[in-house]
């Protein structure tokens, strides 16, 4: 056989079946051993590994060229392929039967000394592994991360294009977008002064799409929310941005539940059950204090307020009077240390809550705690009933006003229960979200975004505090993967959520004046839905963080170590721009050239 250009096969398809063949292959050089004068190579490429043995007497390759071969390099080796018989079998890889007897070794590229071994058991510094990411996604985690985003993606696409879907692209370059973060702005160069905005979602544009016709519009779509950065935030995010005209919530549930069940066999090869289990957010919050429960194990918040609508307890008493709420949950037989209590206290306080009661069931049945001489012998027993208590449980009860209780118990619950391992996945649906949030200046701000219907436009208007939008969420294990709403289609109950807002009239023209008009023209009613695609993909790859799912992902502080971005830019780009960089910026920066 004449060798080929680079290779005829890849060494993750060849096993014994191969054995007498005459192949090659092309890939890395994961590993060298010298063994016996005998040099012995894993050679691998996105297939696998093959094992490739080179007798430096057989003139395969000069000595110069076997001697400087180090990993990292790229090869092409021409050879038969050979069982490796019993004794050498290598288990762990498929083509651990055989090995390759190279008649013909090229070195198609050498590679440096490496900056970090690409051995997954070592622990390498995130900024060197992003500064180097063509390096790090050679590792076989990050290599299986990429092909579960392109196989979640793939599935995505293969469920909405058998319901008819049109995957339409919208601009990246927009008007700022309201969905309640920060922009990130982009200069107009023709247009100096002016800005673009990178769009936050594609929200109005799939909204117009509805209006232009089309019957189901999706988009694997890139947004930008310039946030804080967390574990599950990055300023630019990929979602699937999908909405259906005529549509109402359940049609929109429908589709989301087939997405995640497809995406999850494909990446997870699982069969989930359906329908997904659904709370509404009231029910969320007060069994689990969060919109975003996870519910792969229960400890669920009991609210134990009845129980102590006459006690003596001076503490809980206050608190009722005031309208506030008490409540509990069992975490368990936990065995703390009085200084494991304390520091469950400690945490409570930390989140806002004024203290944190303990109990400790005893063997006897009696209850051990700091305030137990408060409580009556029914009031303790009640306790215990409500919260299904036995011999060593330890009971947690907050009073305080409702979020509070909520957050403070709905985070003890996550500190105490955390499932181990990922393995399980526990869809659920949210719905019937509060229309409005009150912000910290005391206004009304959308819960979801100003687009969304409301439950009953009367209500909202009347008594914003309790109205109910027509919103829902999808949660995975515990983490939000995204939200969607049924959105207003008249251009009058849109001009009263504005109003509510307190985005007067002439403002509300001057913003969404376009959008506004467009509602005027024959609107369909319609619904739709956004995923978090990074976000989905870490939970099912049981990644604890977005960053490890994306390939070229940013800093915790938004930069992006291997090409250098953000960065300055020259001065005469500036000027065309009509940018110039404030004085107190210029100082920061000549003191930094200093301290260099
Ligand atoms: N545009 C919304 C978001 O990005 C999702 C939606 O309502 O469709 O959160």
């Amino acid at each position: 056989m004449t060798a080929d250009l680079y290779r005829t096969t890849r060494p993750g398809l060849l096993g014994i079946g191969n054995d007498g063949e005459t192949v090659q292959v092309a890939g890395w050089v994961q590993t060298r051993r010298d063994h016996g004068g005998i040099v012995f190579l894993d050679v691998r490429d996105a297939t696998g590994i093959v094992q490739v043995v080179v007798d430096p007497e057989g003139g395969v390759a000069t000595e110069e060229v076997l001697d400087g071969l180090r990993r990292e390099y790229v090869v092409s080796v021409l050879g038969v392929v050979t069982s490796r018989g019993e004794d050498h079998v290598n288990p762990d890889i498929p083509s651990g039967e055989i090995e390759i007897v190279a008649s013909e070794l090229r070195v198609l590229s050498p590679a440096d000394p490496l900056p970090f071994q690409l051995d997954e058991r070592v622990d390498v510094d995130e900024g060197l592994r992003l500064q180097y990411r063509y390096l790090d996604l050679r590792r076989p985690t990050m290599a299986a991360n990429l092909k579960a985003r392109s196989d979640a993606i793939r599935s995505m696409r293969r469920v909405l294009d058998a319901r008819g879907f049109l995957e339409v692209e919208t601009p990246t370059l927009v008007a700022s977008t309201p969905e309640g973060a920060r922009d990130v702005l982009v200069p107009s160069r023709l247009r100096q002064g002016h800005f673009y905005a990178l769009p936050q979602s594609p929200q109005l544009f799939k909204q117009l799409l509805m209006i232009s016709g089309v019957d189901r519009y999706f988009q694997i779509a890139r947004c930008y929310r310039d946030e804080d950065f967390r574990a599950d935030r990055q300023i630019e995010f990929t979602q699937l941005d999908l909405e259906g005209a005529f549509w109402g919530q359940e049609d929109v549930l429908e589709v989301l539940e087939e997405v995640a069940v497809e995406v999850s066999r494909e990446v997870r090869g699982v069969d989930l059950a359906r329908p997904f289990p659904r709370l509404t957010w009231q029910e969320a919050m007060d069994r689990y204090g969060t919109d975003k429960p996870d519910i792969r194990f229960e400890m669920e918040i009991r609210d134990l307020s009845a129980i102590f609508s006459a006690t003596e307890f001076k503490a809980f008493a206050g608190v009722l009077g005031g309208g506030g709420t008490v409540r509990g949950i069992n975490a368990g037989a936990k065995g703390l240390t009085r200084a494991g209590l304390d520091g469950l206290v400690e945490r409570a306080t930390s989140l806002g809550a004024k203290g944190l009661v303990w109990m400790v069931v005893e063997e006897d049945g009696s209850i051990r705690s700091p305030v137990a001489k408060f409580l009556s012998d029914t009031e303790q027993e009640a306790i215990k009933g409500a919260l299904n208590a036995a011999a060593g449980d330890l009971l947690l009860i907050v009073a305080d006003q409702f979020r509070t209780v909520a957050k403070v118990l709905g985070t003890l619950r996550l500190d105490m229960g955390q499932p181990d391992g990922h393995e399980e996945l526990a869809y659920l649906f949210v719905t019937d979200f509060p229309h409005f949030e009150v912000t910290d200046e005391g206004n009304y701000a959308p819960m979801h975004h100003p687009f969304t219907a409301p439950e009953n436009v009367d209500d909202m208007i009347e008594s914003p505090d309790t109205a109910v939008s027509q919103a829902y969420d999808v949660v995975l294990n515990g983490s939000e993967l995204g939200s969607g709403s049924v959105r207003i289609h008249d251009p009058a109950t849109q001009g009263k959520v504005f109003e509510v807002l307190g985005i007067t009239a002439e403002d509300a023209k001057r913003r969404f004046g376009w959008f506004m008009d467009a509602l005027r023209y024959g609107t369909p009613p319609h619904a739709g839905f956004a995923f978090g695609i990074d976000r989905m993909v870490s939970i099912l790859q049981g990644e604890p963080n977005i960053r490890e799912v994306i390939p070229f992902p940013k800093t915790q502080t938004g930069s992006d170590p291997l090409t250098g971005s953000p960065s300055r830019v020259a001065d005469a780009q500036l000027g065309e721009l009509g940018v110039i960089i404030a004085p107190e910026v210029l100082a920061v920066w000549a003191e930094q050239e200093d301290a260099e």
